[in-house]
């Protein structure tokens, strides 16, 4: 019989490749693991369309994610873990326990969370630098496929996206004319030597309706004031992300969530830690070294005396 107080000793908020990877790190540490997602398992790898820098020699991010899937089913099975569907909305760390708090009122306890809920789209309305009408909405340049890209196409913003989005289409002649404020600046390094994409600098861009005809009108203002209008066929969101964080968890200025301000029993990993580090090979690393964090830290604390 399990004497533990908890529902589990780990819970895993979000299946992406952070929180698979804490998963399978806590069960080989014998560790009960309880994970709680509101998607599919895989999280945003169900958007990479070309992948090249992780290893394992995938080439797809929905391969790796069946990969994680078959991972939980078969720690499931072997009664090592638990996944349950819902969304997480609040985690909190008490001297005891930590608890999380989930949309449908559950609520789970358990030795130490794990935050690994990553990122979720930016909207025009999110930022200062491009204004659009209420009734704008730009479908996700990685959705785009290269047939729909006839005429003159506008993307905002030079978020990481657009280098998955050129290398999963290398037979596209499609030419992309990148909006690119001076935030994206170090990203727009990464494609800009690739011939289809035009980037255009801006201190701010605002859309609106054409008088006339179908698409976008598109008026831009330089880094020099200048402003220049372009008629676009479609324009596409690239905008970036924002932090996908719980209510609960310690956030920086820029919302992103540090793993060492957090309370000892919740740690965060993956996307939601930086915007500068949002990788799959990076965000299985910090979701391992999290579950590992707090083993270590348990069993010092054990060895020591304390409680857990
Ligand atoms: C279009 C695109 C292309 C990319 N290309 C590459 C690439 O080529 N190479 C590379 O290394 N990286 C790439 N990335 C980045 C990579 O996908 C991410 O760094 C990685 O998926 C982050 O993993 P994660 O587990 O932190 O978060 P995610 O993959 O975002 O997973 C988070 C999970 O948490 C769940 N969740 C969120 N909130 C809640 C909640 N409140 N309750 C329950 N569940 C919740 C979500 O449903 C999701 O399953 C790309 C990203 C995008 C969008």
């Amino acid at each position: 019989m399990n004497a533990s107080p908890y529902d589990a000793d780990m819970l895993v908020v979000g299946a992406g490749p952070a929180g698979v990877a804490a998963a399978l790190m806590a069960a080989s540490l014998n560790l009960r693991a309880l994970v709680v997602e509101s998607g599919p398992v895989g999280g945003k790898l169900h958007r990479v369309s070309a992948m090249e820098n992780v290893s394992g020699n995938w080439s797809t991010g929905p391969q790796l994610a069946e990969a994680l899937a078959a991972d939980l089913q078969r720690l499931q099975k072997a009664g090592r873990c638990r996944v349950v569907e819902g969304h997480a909305v609040k985690a909190s760390g008490h001297d005891d326990r930590a608890e999380l708090a989930l949309a449908d009122g559950r609520v789970f306890t358990s030795a130490s969370i794990v935050v690994a809920t990553g990122v979720t789209e930016l909207a025009p309305s999110d930022l200062q630098w491009v204004s659009a009408p209420a009734d704008f909405s730009a479908s996700p340049l990685w959705r785009a496929t290269p047939q729909e890209l006839t005429g003159r196409t506008y993307v905002l913003g030079a978020d990481r996206p657009l280098g998955t989005w050129l290398r999963a289409h290398p037979d596209s002649t499609a030419t992309l004319h990148v909006l690119c404020p001076p935030a994206d600046r170090y990203k727009a390094a990464e494609v800009e030597d690739d011939g289809r994409v035009r980037l255009v600098p801006v201190s701010h861009a605002a859309i609106s309706r054409p008088l006339y005809g179908d698409g976008w009108t598109v008026e831009v203002k330089g880094h020099d004031g200048i402003k220049t209008v372009y008629a676009a066929t479609s324009v596409l969101n690239n905008l970036g992300s924002k932090p996908a964080g719980l209510a609960g968890l310690v956030s920086g200025e820029d919302g992103y969530c540090p793993p060492n301000q957090q309370h000892r029993r919740i740690r965060v990993a993956g996307d939601l830690r930086s915007a500068r580090f949002q990788r799959i090979a990076t965000a299985q690393g910090s979701g391992a070294e999290a579950v590992l964090g707090y083993y270590y830290e348990t069993s010092l604390r054990t060895a020591n005396g304390a409680a857990k």
